[in-house]
C-alpha cells in the first residue's frame, strides 16, 4: 500500500517536519490555506479520526497535546483544528490527520 503520509514518516518524501515523538509527526501543510497551517499525523496508517480512536486513542490525545503545543511555540492566540473526513468534506489524503491553522481571522461557518 503506497501512502504519502506514510512515505513522509519514512522519511522518504521530504517535509518541513515541526514536531515528532514515538505517536506523532507534525509538518507543515504543502498548500496553506493561513500563515500556520500544520498538519499533525499519528506514525500509525489509519484512515480517519474515527479509526484513530478506535485503534490507538493515545495516539488521538498526542495528536490534539502536539496542536495545543505547536499553536503556542507559532505564537497564535487562537487556533482552529480540522478533521476531514471522507471526500465529501475534503479528505483527500487518506491517512488520518490533524489541520492546525491559525494567524488570520478564520471565519464561521467554514466553506
Ligand atoms: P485533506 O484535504 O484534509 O485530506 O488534507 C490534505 C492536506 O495535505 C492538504 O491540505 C494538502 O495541501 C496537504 N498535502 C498534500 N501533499 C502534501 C505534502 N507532500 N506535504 C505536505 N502537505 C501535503
Ligand atoms: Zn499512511
Amino acid at each position: 500500500m503506497s501512502c504519502l503520509f506514510c512515505n513522509i514518516i519514512a522519511g522518504e518524501i521530504p517535509a518541513e517536519i515541526k514536531f515528532q515523538d514515538e505517536l506523532v509527526i507534525a509538518f507543515s501543510d504543502i498548500n496553506p490555506q493561513a500563515p500556520v497551517h500544520l498538519l499533525i499525523i499519528p506514525r500509525l496508517h489509519v484512515e480517519n479520526a474515527a479509526e484513530l480512536a478506535v485503534k490507538s486513542p493515545a495516539a488521538l490525545i498526542a495528536v490534539f497535546a502536539a496542536a495545543d503545543q505547536l499553536a503556542k511555540s507559532e505564537g497564535l492566540t487562537g487556533y482552529r483544528t480540522i478533521f476531514n473526513t471522507g471526500a465529501d468534506a475534503g479528505q483527500s489524503v487518506f491517512h488520518a490527520h490533524l489541520h492546525l491553522m491559525g494567524g488570520r481571522g478564520l471565519a464561521w461557518p467554514p466553506g
